[in-house]
């Protein structure tokens, strides 16, 4: 088997994906990674406004260390928070955040976590709009973090790297 390397930045024996149209040319997922980057930041130059780095679907539950029994049998990998906040990870793209509930299942609604750039955009223009937002302020693990809940109670966090 011949070494893959990267027509990007050289690097051997990375995954990578191929060019549709130029199958020897391969490059690497962390290229791949920054390329999406600079998309992102051409996007938010052009149109304005805050964008949608990723988001999160949040599950509130009874008990985090049964779901988190449950959620590595349906193969996920899990990471902690803390005992009352765990995170079920799939592949790249999905990961989950198993939230202990807080109140009876009545009070259970619906809630997203929203990965930005910035996270005082997000705010600042839903303050804009009228909507009561709260924060952002910056979190000790890593995040300028917000929230808003909609008429119904919905909740949407949204959050940017701390810098
Ligand atoms: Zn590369």
């Amino acid at each position: 088997m011949t070494a893959v390397i990267c027509s990007s930045c050289s690097k051997r024996d990375k995954p990578t994906v191929q060019l549709h149209d130029h199958r020897e040319i391969q490059i690497c997922f962390d290229c791949l990674g920054w390329m999406n980057a600079k998309r992102n930041r051409q996007m938010m130059a052009h149109d304005g406004g805050w964008k949608v780095g990723g988001f999160e679907p949040i599950f509130t539950l009874e008990d985090v260390a049964r779901s988190v029994d449950h959620y590595a049998k349906m193969g996920f990998e899990i990471s902690f928070h803390d005992e009352t906040y765990a995170f079920a990870h799939r592949d790249r793209d999905l990961t989950i955040h198993l939230t202990k509930r807080v109140g009876d299942i009545q009070s259970v609604v619906g809630s997203l976590y929203i990965h930005c750039e910035s996270a005082d955009e997000v705010a600042d223009e839903w303050r804009k709009a009228g909507l009561e937002v709260i924060g952002p302020k910056d979190e000790d693990y890593g995040k300028r973090e917000g929230s808003h809940t909609d008429p119904d109670g919905n909740l949407t966090g949204f959050s940017s790297p701390l810098r």
